[in-house]
Parts: C-alpha cells; sequence; structure tokens
C-alpha cells in the first residue's frame, strides 16, 4: 500500500468518525431524501440557499464510510458558494469518479476519495451526496425523494 492511498484512507476514516455538518437545521429551504439500495446508504440532506448562496448544508443518514465520508466532504466544500459554483463542484465530483482530472484547490480532502474510481460497485456510495446536491439545487424549495438506480 503507498504512503498516498495510507493517507487517503486517513482522511476518509476522519469524515466518517467526525462528520462535518451532520445534523438538522431550523431554517433549511430544501431538504433531499436519496438512498443508494446497492449498499443501503440513505441520507437526508438540508440545504439553505439565499439569493442564490448555499448559506448552509448539514446531513443526517447511515451507511458506509464512503458514503457518509462523502456527504461530510461535500457539505464543507459548497458552503458559502454559489449555486452555480457547487455544481460545478459536482461536475468535477463525476470527472473525479471517472478517473478523470479533476482537482479541489478549495477543499483538497475531496481528492482522498479518487481511488473509489477503480471500485464500480462504490461510486454510487461516493456520488450520493453529491447527486442529493444537484437534486436540492436544481429543484429548489420543498423536499425532495429519490432512489439511485
Ligand atoms: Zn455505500
Amino acid at each position: 500500500m503507498s504512503n498516498l492511498d495510507d493517507l487517503y484512507r486517513r482522511v476518509i476514516m476522519d469524515h466518517y468518525k467526525n462528520p462535518r455538518n451532520r445534523g438538522t437545521m431550523e431554517d433549511g429551504s430544501v431538504t433531499v431524501n436519496l438512498n443508494n439500495p446497492t449498499c443501503g446508504d440513505r441520507i437526508s440532506l438540508q440545504l439553505q440557499i439565499e439569493d442564490g448562496i448555499v448559506k448552509d448544508a448539514r446531513f443526517t443518514g447511515e451507511g458506509c464510510s464512503i458514503s457518509m465520508s462523502s456527504a461530510s466532504m461535500m457539505t464543507e466544500a459548497v458552503k458559502g458558494k454559489r449555486t452555480e459554483q457547487a455544481l460545478e463542484l459536482a461536475d468535477q465530483f463525476s470527472s473525479l469518479m471517472k478517473g478523470e482530472e479533476a482537482s479541489f484547490d478549495d477543499y483538497e480532502d475531496i481528492e482522498a476519495l479518487s481511488g473509489v474510481n477503480k471500485f464500480p460497485a462504490r461510486i454510487k456510495c461516493a456520488t450520493l451526496a453529491w447527486n442529493a446536491l444537484r437534486k436540492g439545487v436544481e429543484h429548489g424549495h420543498g423536499q425532495h425523494e429519490g432512489t439511485e438506480n
């Protein structure tokens, strides 16, 4: 195992054990419930979007270390960003999962998930939170449900 793999694993486990932005908020304008039946991951993402800016992002849910660490990283990365920037980050993340070149200069922890592209069965675990974000930003206010298939 290379040192980089080791470092990436430590970053993922840190987010899994100490998730950022885990919880709920009173003034969230968008809620997205998404699940990934292949692995049993479930996420409920709340966003507070004001004036085209993601003011806050929180999540609850349960699942494997990949899905939960990805949700933790995603919420950190998009907080304070304009919605277009947040969607761009989601596109970058899709590229990362295809094994393409992608950079996350503002939040490099995300690159720890780059190794997931070698395990096709786990890609949906990693993209779950990002797809919830996409749904929330694109559909706007209200509550949305979905299943990844
Ligand atoms: Zn999973």
